[in-house]
Order: C-alpha cells, then structure tokens, then sequence
C-alpha cells in the first residue's frame, strides 16, 4: 500500500550510451527538482545483455547501469528497468532483434517483413514456445542486477498478435487465459523467485468497448478477462492519452483489488484531467491508498531531446516525438503532484 502521491514518475525509452550524460543532466536538473521519485527505463532489447549478446539491439552498458543507479539513489529516486514482454518485439513486420536472433519464437512467422498497420500491427513472442522464458528470464535477471533494481515493470501493452490461427501451439487457445499464464509466469519469476514488485500496463485487462475506450488504451480481442487470473499485487499502470469525459478503468482495476497507477502522456490538461478524475474515482471506490500518484510516459523522449525541450540547449527540430508536450507535461504533473494539503483541489 503507498501513501497518496508515493508515486512520481517519469518513464522513457533507453538504450542509448552517447546519452547517459544527457539522461544524468534531466535527472539532476529537472526531475529531482520536479520531486519525480520513480524513473521507469525501457530498455528492451536495447541493452547489451552478457547472458545472450544475440538478443542485444542497443548500446546501454551494465556499467551505464550502475552509473545512472548510483545517481538516482543519492536523489532518492527508485530506477525501474522496463523489459517489454510477449508483445511489441517490432513495429509491423519488422522484427526486433531478439526474434532477429530467435524466429522461433515469433509468434506470426508468415507475416511479411514489410507488413503495415492496420494489415498487422507489432510482432510477438509465442507464450506457448518451451524455450521462451528462460531466455526472458536472463534478460529479467539481467536488468534487474544492473540497475540494481527492486522491481521491473514487464510492458505488455497493446498485444495484437496472441493465440494466432497460423501458430501450432497458441492456435484456438483462449486469449485471456493465454495473456494469463504468461503474466503469471511472469510473477512467479520476478515476485517468487527474484522477490522484486512487478509493474505491467493495465491496456489488455480493460474491455475497452464496455468501458469507452479504444483499441489501444483497452483491449477488444477478448484478452481482458485475464484480469480476473492474475494476481493482485501487480501494479497496473493505466494509461489513457485522450481527454476524455471519465477514466472508469481506474475505479474498475481498484475494485478488482489491483494498485492502479494512471499513467499520461503529452498533453498537459488531459492529464491533469486524468489525474483529477482518479482521485475521484479512488475517493468514491475508498481506495486512495492504491492510487499513488501518476505515471508520465516519454515514449520518444531521450536525454538529448529532452535537454532541449527543458532547458532550451540544442535544437528540438519538427519535434515529432512532442517532446516539448512531454516536457511540459511532466512539468504540470509534478507541479499539481507536489501541492500540499489535500490531494483533491
Ligand atoms: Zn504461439
């Protein structure tokens, strides 16, 4: 249980060596002034991992790592590594390198390298393949040691390809109870054996048609019934970038028993809205003490980027990440976050 606002965080991609510098300098002069105290590092496939160098896509070292681990302990920030299971192993059909090094485990082999949304959206692994997880786990392990972590947060979201007509495992399985086993595998690992805390996004647990939501920040391939196989003590990072009239999937997760964690993007008065509108949802559902805080994803920001979108150094170009969005949202967040008195305005 976290007391109301425990949570401020920032999440981004990273992988990249040349920018841990950058990465330091947004650390020390902007999210610790900020009071952020979470920072979420999605390093995928993008570190170079000394367990299985053929998966390794990126440049971030074992010793960035440490470095970056060190300077968030001093400011008291909790480093989270992010390693995007099952779904999102590429965009269309291009494969990231872990199914590059391992097409057995892609979970769509018959689909064409050059495939585009909406014919097909991202590769996945196949749950179902025996080999898959012990290499996840090294990865996990892997992540976990380097960054010196206490938990690491799995992605998950916006899983498309699952239980595919082609596949000779997965074929005519149930979606949910598939999206199920591995997120319990999952927690098996990292909770029972590594006894770190678990984070995933919420987006495949939410019936996005009974709830008002897309297909992307809700499921309608019929996955969401997992949330009722999974368990509880995951925290479910719920994302929704849209202003929207109402967020239910908040007060849904939290009557569930889940930790709900809103989670926003790059628009400012959405996500103050989103903020607002949890905190009357946790209020009205009395379960505030699961609702810590928010999430600001940064997608595309990295520490070059977002250097200049906070501190106006180097060029931001066309800006097509909206890191200035991001920015400014993160901004707006941690300012509403960091206000005392009650949490309610
Ligand atoms: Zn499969």
């Amino acid at each position: 249980m976290s007391k109301p606002w425990a949570l401020r965080g920032f999440h981004m991609r990273f992988s990249d060596h040349n920018d841990v510098g950058n990465l330091k300098r947004v650390i020390q002069d902007a999210l610790v002034p900020l009071g952020v105290n979470v920072l979420i590092l999605e390093c995928n496939t993008g570190f170079q991992f000394s367990s299985h160098p053929e998966v390794s896509g990126g440049t971030l070292t074992r010793a960035d790592a440490r470095e970056l681990s060190a300077l968030c302990k001093q400011h008291g920030i909790r480093l989270i590594p992010l390693l995007e299971c099952l779904g999102h192993q590429g965009w269309g059909g291009g494969r990231n390198s872990l199914l590059r090094a391992y097409p057995e485990f892609d979970e769509t082999p018959h689909v064409p390298d050059d495939a585009k949304w909406p014919d097909f959206y991202c590769p996945s692994w196949c749950p179902s393949h025996p080999d898959v997880n012990p290499l996840v786990f090294d990865l996990m392990d892997e992540l976990i040691d380097a960054f010196e972590a206490d938990a690491l947060h799995v992605g998950m979201d916006e899983v498309f390809a699952i239980a595919d007509d082609h596949c000779p495992r997965c074929a005519g399985k149930n979606k949910a109870e598939l999206f199920a086993k591995a997120v319990n595998e999952y927690y098996e690992h990292l909770v029972g054996r590594q006894k770190v805390q678990m984070l995933m996004w919420a987006d495949r647990l939410i019936d996005a048609k009974g709830m008002g939501y897309s297909q992307w920040d809700g499921d309608v391939y019929g996955i969401w019934p997992a949330v009722d196989m999974i368990p509880k003590d995951i925290i479910l990072c719920d994302w929704h970038y849209d202003p929207l009239e109402e967020y239910p999937s908040v007060g849904h997760l939290l009557d569930k028993g889940f930790e709900v964690w809103p989670s926003c993007w790059n628009h400012p008065q959405a996500s103050l809205n989103f903020f607002e509108d949890a905190v009357k949802q946790a209020e009205t559902h009395k379960a505030l003490d699961r609702m810590p805080g928010m999430l600001v994803t940064g997608w595309n920001a990295t520490g070059e980027n977002l250097v200049a979108a906070l501190f106006g150094e180097g060029d931001l170009g066309e800006d097509q990440g909206n890191i200035r969005g991001i920015a400014d949202t993160l901004k707006a967040v941690m300012e509403r976050l960091n206000r005392s008195g009650s949490p309610v305005s």
